[in-house]
């Protein structure tokens, strides 16, 4: 805070005599986290879990639960990981404090997971007691083609339901403790990504409910959390009113959405898409500057459709559209409650909000 400068401050805190949209930050660390409540987040709006599961001292395990071939097996690998996750929760709701922290439960593309080198290979065959070929020809099955329309998000919560249940007993946990310890209000927002369905959020709606609750009662303490979707697969826009019976909040995934809306592959910088988006054709990169009259149609349909089934839903975005002032601009504009952008945005975020309220409004 000290380095930032008197003139910035002031001009921060005019801004936030304005808008009317929370600033919430994209952080899954606590360096992070820090960097982003110094330039002023409210509220962590989007914990990517999956970055925690890449870190050296627990890849291995990682692959383990992915390619076990029993749940049991898998179960072993993922209370190698609890731990590690509790530690990794303990220490965003210790800089959170009673802010909204939003934790997104895994959204892999699982094929980043799957062992590559053959002495990963063996030495993965031997912990799971299985041959090398048995291990080649899972790993095979795993293997996608088209790996980010494939087994991810909420759909491996539906097909391994150990993963998300070790994360919410890791975050639930994680809160309890750290409410206990330092006495915070924490506020734990559980997000479940990809959902394309009704049924798919109730089913892990139900399953994270159940062992939310079991723990809380066990701790004789009171915990305040919510269970909600992130809003990133056309299907539920247009669905978000059934969508919405099962969901505390709605986070809009516009990477994701604006991806499958287009049918543009986001992964592909560098290559045909990239540059065909360059073209003059495209005024703007829709990955950059969010299309209001397309993938913002959406949107607006989203946030209608959510709040006629729940009047005061609350609904953010967490896509990179949220820390760009155009974007924002039209976040505002529909009345969402929050946009969540990366920690070195959050300034720009607040300036642009409170342009927005005074254009607008
Ligand atoms: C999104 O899809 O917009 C999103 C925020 O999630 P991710 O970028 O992690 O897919
Ligand atoms: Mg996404």
């Amino acid at each position: 805070d000290a380095h930032l400068s008197d003139n910035f401050k002031k001009l921060m805190q005019w801004s936030d005599q304005y808008r009317k949209l929370k600033i919430y930050t994209n952080a899954d660390n606590q360096k992070d986290a820090v960097i982003a409540l110094n330039f002023g987040a409210e509220g962590i709006g989007l914990c990517r879990t999956e970055h925690m599961f890449f870190d050296s001292s627990r890849i291995n395990s990682v692959r383990e639960m992915i390619v076990a071939n029993t749940s049991k097996k898998r179960k072993k690998a993922l209370d190698k990981l609890f731990p590690y996750q509790k530690d990794d929760f303990k220490e965003l709701f210790k800089v959170m404090e009673a802010k909204d922290l939003t934790i997104r439960l895994l959204d892999p593309p699982l094929h980043e997971f799957l062992p590559q080198e053959e002495s990963e290979i063996k030495s993965l065959a031997d912990e799971l007691s299985i041959s090398i070929q048995e291990l080649k020809t899972i790993t095979e099955e795993l293997a996608e083609v088209n790996p980010m329309l494939g087994h991810r998000g909420c759909r491996l919560g539906i097909s391994y339901p150990e993963i998300y249940k070790m994360q919410v007993k890791a975050i639930i946990s994680a809160a309890l403790e750290v409410k206990a310890e330092k006495g915070y209000d924490v506020k734990a927002d559980i997000m479940i990504p990809l959902i394309g369905t009704e049924k798919e959020l109730a089913i892990l709606r139900e399953q994270t409910l159940e062992l939310a609750e079991e723990l809380i009662a066990k701790s004789d303490a009171e915990l305040n959390y919510s269970i909600g979707t992130m809003i990133e697969i056309p299907r539920a826009a247009l669905l978000a009113d059934e969508i919405a019976k099962h969901a505390d909040f709605f986070s809009f995934g516009t990477n994701d959405l604006t991806q499958m809306t287009y049918g543009f592959s986001r992964d592909d910088s560098g290559r045909f898409i990239n540059h065909y988006l360059e073209q003059e054709i495209f005024k703007k990169d829709p990955f950059t500057v969010l299309d209001q009259s397309g993938v913002g149609k959406l949107l607006k349909m989203g946030v209608e459709l959510g709040r006629k089934t729940k009047e005061d839903l609350k609904i953010g975005i967490c896509g990179e559209h949220g820390g760009e002032p155009a974007s924002i601009d039209f976040c505002h504009k529909i009345a969402l409650d929050y946009v969540s952008c990366s920690p070195y945005r959050v300034p720009i975020a607040r300036l642009a909000a409170a342009q927005s309220a005074i254009k607008n409004d």
